[in-house]
């Protein structure tokens, strides 16, 4: 949508991108649940052929995205890992990254056991320390990629600082913004190239979609991942593409209370006797919580937090009500998991210890319930 004035980020999220049907006027973008598209000639079509080269529905929220990020164009994906999957596809046999440590286990597990086998080479640092980047450079590195605040252990990497050593070194920088989502955080304002959501979290937010999506900051790298998309076919169908512009809609709102329940909950986190250590940004001891609040308009509803072993995790898990055990975040409803034994399961253990991924860390996804329920829960389940 074009109006003369820049948009506010709320008003963004429901004006941006294609947000209506100029056919009929109707307010919500119509699902184009269709796979061809009539030519009037050969080649004379109206800017759709085939619904994986594009999708007037899918289009409207890769519109919608590229505004909310403040890209040059959008690309939404079948899942968040076919989203990482296509990005790293723009790169060649030979070529290496380097990623934060503690990404996202099934991004761990697609480079270091598919992508690897394709000849992309990664290393994994912690990229909270510029020096680790840095040290890491070699002659065939293209990419630096950042997962910020990362998952389970909420560190945080300086995206202005690390994208600059990219740039100087030639590197693409792609930053994984699922944790912060685009209401809290812009990496391409702060120098990245290309940024890449798990739609299935925040974006989405009712537990109810699996997609990926992708926003890319040149024209060049948009021509490039278009191809991709269009080759390796994992794109997002319609109905999809439109329960993730219904969630967008909410994305402020939901976000905004999100972060008024975590603080709460955080509190009363950091003063229980039975938690030994709470990792969340938003915390004054944080190792980062000046990066986190110079980067980010809001330090998000995840938080882990330690209760000393797998036994008083479990403990926990037995007794607790609003919280539901599942692998996932970013939804309305509160959950829980145990990532050593979840969504880190696929990261071998003595990397997991390595990594400080123990037995007793427990991850919180902090929902939209009444926050004084989900503290009470959380009171009764740690004694
Ligand atoms: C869930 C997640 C992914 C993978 O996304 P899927 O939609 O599950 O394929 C990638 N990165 C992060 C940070 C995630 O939380």
């Amino acid at each position: 949508m074009k109006v003369g004035f820049e948009m506010k980020r709320k008003t963004k999220l429901i004006h941006g991108g294609i947000s209506s049907d100029p056919h009929t006027g109707a307010v919500s973008v119509p699902i184009y649940q269709v796979s061809t598209y009539k030519q009037e000639g050969v080649g004379g079509h109206k800017g759709f052929e085939y619904s994986r080269t594009g999708n007037p529905t899918r289009q409207a929220l890769e519109e919608l995205i590229k505004d909310i990020e403040g890209g040059t164009a959008g690309f939404a994906f079948g899942s968040g890992m076919a989203a990482i999957t296509a990005v790293m596809m723009l790169f060649n046999k030979g070529d290496h990254v380097i990623m934060t440590d503690d990404v996202y286990g099934g991004t761990f597990r697609v480079m270091s056991k598919v992508l690897n086998r394709f000849g992309i080479e990664s290393t994994f640092v912690d990229t909270s320390n510029l020096k680790n980047i840095h040290s890491e450079i070699r002659e065939n590195t293209k990419a630096l990629y950042l997962e910020t605040p990362t998952n389970p252990l909420l560190k945080i990497s300086d995206i202005e600082a690390a994208s600059s050593l990219a740039k100087e070194n030639g590197l693409l920088t792609i930053v994984d913004n699922t944790f912060s989502t685009p209401y809290w955080q812009n990496p391409i304002e702060l120098g990245a190239d290309i940024v890449l959501h798990s739609a299935t979290k925040y974006i989405g937010g009712h537990s109810d979609v699996v997609a990926g999506l992708v926003v890319v900051n040149t024209e060049k790298l948009a021509q490039d991942l278009h191809f991709v998309q269009n080759s390796t076919g994992g794109v997002l169908g319609p109905q999809d593409s439109w329960l993730l512009m219904r969630g967008i809609k909410t994305l402020g709102i939901r976000m905004e209370e999100t972060e008024e329940n975590t603080a709460a909950i955080v509190n009363f986190l950091t003063q229980h006797p039975s938690v030994k250590k709470v990792f969340y940004p938003g915390l004054e001891n944080h190792p980062n919580h000046e990066i986190a609040k110079k980067q980010a308009r809001g330090f998000g509803g995840m938080v882990s937090f330690d209760v000393g072993s797998g036994e008083k995790a479990d403990h926990l898990l037995s007794k607790i009500h609003y919280f539901t055990l599942a692998e996932s975040l970013g939804a309305v409803e509160s959950l829980i998991s145990v990532p050593a034994r979840m969504t880190h399961a696929s990261i071998p253990a003595e990397r997991r210890a390595e990594l400080g991924i123990t037995e007793g860390l427990v991850r919180i996804s902090v929902g939209l319930e009444d926050v004084e329920d989900l503290i009470e829960d959380l009171r009764k389940a740690l004694e």
